[in-house]
């Protein structure tokens, strides 16, 4: 207990020339507040432990605790990392990169004013939704279009706008549930649509939703179910004989894609999924999805559709609370243009490490493999250092069961648990995400942006060296 009364005192404590050097740069409230809280958690510590410190000793770990926070605080705690998953859209480290364009066109916007709202040639009052419609037009073939917050968003404008108070239809093999929180049974009720099940889970046919059609059906609903496969007897109906029926009886069909592919993907052997331009061409009046999944572009929500449908979401008022702001739209037309004039399989970041073929992949492997060897091997917590084939994944909700191979390099370590080092790294600046398989670490190599394999050997070397 009488360690206690070593603890110096916050006035003792902003006279010290560490504290007071700080005093230029951040303001001194802030500090005082930073260094109340440091000693409020060494008091904690003393309390707890046995030991009676000298007032030296106290101080010190008071400073050390109080520069742990100030780099803490003083950064905001939102952080780069480092992500060697293999997992491409990783959902929990903010999806899809963005291209170099994306960004360039996101900065220039952010800096200057611009005419989100302006028509120029007329000065006028314009839409911010003009701004990518166009390239989505020309890109997916759709007849019109319209950008909102992200896909959950979409759904729920499409929703709402086109079967509020009245019934829309789904497959019960559709009901599906996305990163916890979207639902799609309770997106409907928010939406104010009513849900008409039908069919089973693994088996829904033409004629379920023929029957389950009456005068208060405003819509035949189809969900891509993104991150599961229903495998065994199944049947679906195809989005094309979804299209016929709604024909046949005069109902709009949407189609929430979930994903959402631009490009081609087959040449990679990711075969299972469609294309948007051939959901466009399949002739669904609504079509959603996300811009930050296999889009590689920023967080929006896609609508693609008819003309008069896509004008009625406009003209809801929920789009007002659903809007994007300029940086989204900025962000989007960036990468949109990538599509249209660029090198999308090479400058999106999403495509490119999607399409890494698995000898440039082996290369990577190599090179990593070679660094760690020669930084790390000597160090006595490391057994093994091999390279190892890998199977990485999409994410984010695409191709759920499909593994697409590739290489890294994996560690084992002894004198320390791969639960230790895995968390000591994911503390570290930037923060390094790993995989374990057995009993080793994983780096994957598909995910590592330009630079990254250098950084990975230091980071490990500053963990192993506490
Ligand atoms: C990802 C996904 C959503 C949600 O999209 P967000 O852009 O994350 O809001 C909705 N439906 C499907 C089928 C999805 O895959």
């Amino acid at each position: 207990m009488s360690s206690l009364r070593n603890i110096p005192s916050i006035d003792e404590l902003l006279l010290q020339d560490e504290i007071r050097s700080l005093g230029k740069e951040f303001n001194h409230e802030f500090i005082a507040n930073l260094l109340r809280r440091a000693v409020g958690i060494v008091r904690e510590e003393l309390r707890k432990s046995q030991a009676v410190l000298e007032k030296a000793a106290i101080n010190h770990r008071i400073l050390a605790v109080f520069n742990a926070e100030i780099h803490k605080s003083a950064r905001g705690t939102l952080q780069t990392v480092i992500n060697a998953t293999g997992v491409v859209l990783h959902t929990n480290l903010g999806r899809a990169v963005l291209s170099n364009r994306a960004i360039e066109y996101m900065v220039e916007m952010a800096g200057h004013y611009n005419n989100l709202e302006m028509d120029l040639p007329t000065g006028e009052r314009g839409s911010r939704y003009v701004h990518v419609e166009q390239l989505l037009k020309e890109i997916t073939g759709a007849e019109a279009a319209l950008v909102v917050n992200n896909n959950a968003a979409a759904v729920m404008l499409g929703l709402n706008t086109l079967a509020a108070g009245k019934e829309a239809i789904v497959s019960r093999g559709q009901l599906v549930e996305i990163g916890g929180a979207f639902r799609i049974p309770e997106v409907m009720k928010l939406s104010g649509a009513i849900l008409k099940e039908v069919g089973t889970t693994n088996k829904t046919y033409n004629r379920d939703y023929e029957q389950a059609i009456n005068e208060n059906t405003a819509l035949l609903f189809a969900a891509h179910t993104s991150n599961y496969k229903i495998e065994g007897f199944t049947a679906e109906v195809a989005l094309q004989e979804l299209v016929e029926l709604g024909n046949k009886y005069a109902l709009p069909v949407m189609q929430d894609l979930g994903s959402g592919i631009l490009y081609p993907m087959q040449q990679w052997g990711l075969r299972e999924e469609p294309t948007v331009q051939e959901c466009v061409k399949s002739g669904a009046d609504i079509i959603t999805f996300s811009g930050d999944k296999l889009l590689g572009g920023p967080q929006a929500g896609i609508i693609l559709g008819k003309k008069p449908l896509i004008e009625a979401m406009k003209e809801n008022q929920l789009t007002r609370a659903l809007r994007v702001d300029k940086l989204t739209i900025a962000a989007l037309e960036g990468t949109l243009l990538e599509y249209l004039s660029g090198n999308p399989a090479v400058n999106i970041p999403v495509l490119r490490m999607l399409c890494q073929s698995p000898q440039e992949l082996l290369y990577q492997a190599q090179q990593l493999y070679k660094q760690a060897n020669d930084q790390l091997l000597d160090h006595t917590n490391i057994e093994t250092i091999e390279i190892v084939e890998v199977e990485d994944m999409v994410g984010g909700g695409a191709y759920p069961t499909y593994r697409i191979p590739g290489w890294g390099v994996a560690i084992k370590f002894q004198g320390i648990t791969l639960d230790q080092i895995a968390g000591q790294l994911r503390l570290t600046q930037p923060a390094l995400l790993t995989r374990r398989q057995d009993d080793k670490m994983l780096i994957s190599v598909r995910t590592l942006q330009v630079g990254e394999d250098e950084q990975i050997m230091g980071l490990i070397q500053s963990v192993l060296q506490n």
